[in-house]
């Protein structure tokens, strides 16, 4: 199986393929699923001394990891508050503050891996308002720095517009310490820093059978099976149903990104700042200079039709002009979409099943930072380091609902959809 034809793949540092899984082989920990999530794990865990084996049904970053927007900040797919709800303000915090730690880990490996060429990152993230909310951005601003040290800058409408030339737009929180990259890039990063501390990633070789009961887990592909002390299920939005308990404990839903032509001047007219730009809409429209400014990568909409639609490039697009009429006649280059794992709780699912097998999964549309802490706090319970996987307890396998359940999410988007829509209305 080959990668989906996205920007991502289109400026692939590594070409590498690594082979299929033959016959039989030993690990200490065997890893199902080679995105952000099982790749951190990996990699924390091989630089521990561990023996690792990733098992990956298609390519290293072939889901989520290697479509997404890019974007890297603090947070999760839970607001604060909801987490609150869940887990009590002080646990809330406390998981507030390893989502910032997860951002540093992606910056930190970047740095390390001497991957800055490849990954481009480049730091700052808007995060614009399509409706007056001075006081609310005051308060969030201050929260943060209260209660986290963490410094963001109040943009009133004036210095937004001066940057994005869309009337569409009011007030914005600027975030310095965020950043966007090339996640694919990164991935394959993680796998060659797997690779060179012993460990062993097998690609196109799905996981299709698992006996996890005993002191010893085996796991099974066509080709052959791993021995293994330990297991980490991290397939995200692609998990199968290899172990029921996961499979029915989360909901795919699928997600859409644009790349546009290039076209510096055009693009220019509309969007003139290098940072990550996301707005306030429930499934926000996200997006980013690429191609050293002359395209625009634009990300948005979500959807539980796993099939993707055939008019894709053109939905986005309208998104993308109803934004900035000016880019009317920017043609879209290439789209495409992906899935990520949601928990009813909206928190990812990061603990242990039974003895020596963790989960590490549901990361949502926040996956950047949060798969990297994912990805430590499992590494740190295998080797005895740390138990903070325990401040994920409040957030289990809760079950998804089944039909209803996706039923229920298509619901609540269209009327998170329509809210915003009246929202943006009044403030017009
Ligand atoms: C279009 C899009 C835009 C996004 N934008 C952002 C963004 O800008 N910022 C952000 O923070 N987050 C973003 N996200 C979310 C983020 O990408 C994900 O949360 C994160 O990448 C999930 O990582 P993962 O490792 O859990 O899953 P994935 O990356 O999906 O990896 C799971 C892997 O497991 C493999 N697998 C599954 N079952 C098996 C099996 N039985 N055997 C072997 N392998 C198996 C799959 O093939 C897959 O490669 C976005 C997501 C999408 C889809």
């Amino acid at each position: 199986m080959s990668y989906i034809d996205s920007w991502y793949t289109r400026t692939l540092s590594d070409t590498t393929e690594y082979p299929a899984l033959a016959g039989e082989t030993d690990a200490d920990t065997c890893i199902i699923g080679g995105g952000l999530a099982g790749l951190t794990a990996g990699s924390e865990l091989a630089r521990a001394g561990k023996r690792v084996v990733v098992l990956e049904a298609e390519r290293v970053g072939w889901g989520a990891s290697g479509r997404n927007g890019g974007f890297v900040s603090p947070g999760f797919a839970a607001s604060l508050s909801l987490m609150g709800l869940y887990a009590g303000t002080e646990r809330a915090k406390a998981l507030y503050q390893l989502s910032i730690e997860g951002a540093n880990i992606v910056r930190g490996n970047v740095d390390a891996l001497g991957v800055g060429d490849s990954c481009k990152p480049v730091h700052g993230k808007i995060g614009v308002m399509r409706y007056p909310a001075r006081d609310a951005l005051m308060q969030r601003r201050d929260q943060l720095a209260r209660d986290f040290g963490y410094h963001l800058d109040y943009m009133p409408r004036e210095a937004v517009r001066e940057v994005l030339h869309s009337d569409k737009y009011h007030d914005a929180l600027y975030d310095p310490q965020a950043f966007h990259f090339h996640p694919l890039n990164y991935a394959r990063a993680l796998a060659r820093d797997i690779i060179a501390h012993g460990g062993a990633i097998y690609e196109n070789s799905a996981a299709i059978g698992a006996v996890l009961d005993a002191p010893e887990k085996r796991l099974r592909t066509i080709g052959g099976s791993v021995r293994a002390r330990d297991v980490i299920l991290s397939g995200g939005g692609y998990t199968t149903d290899l172990v029921p308990e996961l499979r029915r404990a989360y909901l795919p839903i699928a997600t859409y990104v644009l790349l546009t032509e290039q076209a510096p001047d055009r693009i220019a007219q509309a969007v003139t700042s290098p940072c990550a730009i996301s707005d306030n809409r429930r499934a926000n429209d996200y997006y980013r200079l690429v191609d050293d400014g002359k395209r625009l990568l634009w990300g948005g909409r979500i959807t539980t039709r796993r099939a993707e639609p055939r008019d894709l490039a053109a939905l986005l697009r309208k998104t993308m002009v109803s934004t900035y009429p000016q880019l009317s006649d920017l043609r879209v280059e290439i789209a495409w979409s992906g899935l990520m794992s949601y928990a009813r709780h909206l928190m990812p699912q990061i603990g242990r099943l039974r003895d020596g097998v963790y989960y590490c999964t549901a990361f949502g549309g926040h996956g950047l930072n949060t798969t990297a802490i994912g990805g430590r706090v499992v590494a740190e319970a295998i080797t005895g380091e740390s138990d903070r996987i325990r401040l994920f307890e409040p957030f289990g396998l809760a079950w998804n609902g089944g039909p209803f359940g996706t039923a229920a999410v298509q619901l609540t988007y269209w009327t998170y959809q329509a809210q915003d829509w009246w929202k943006e209305r009044r403030a017009a």
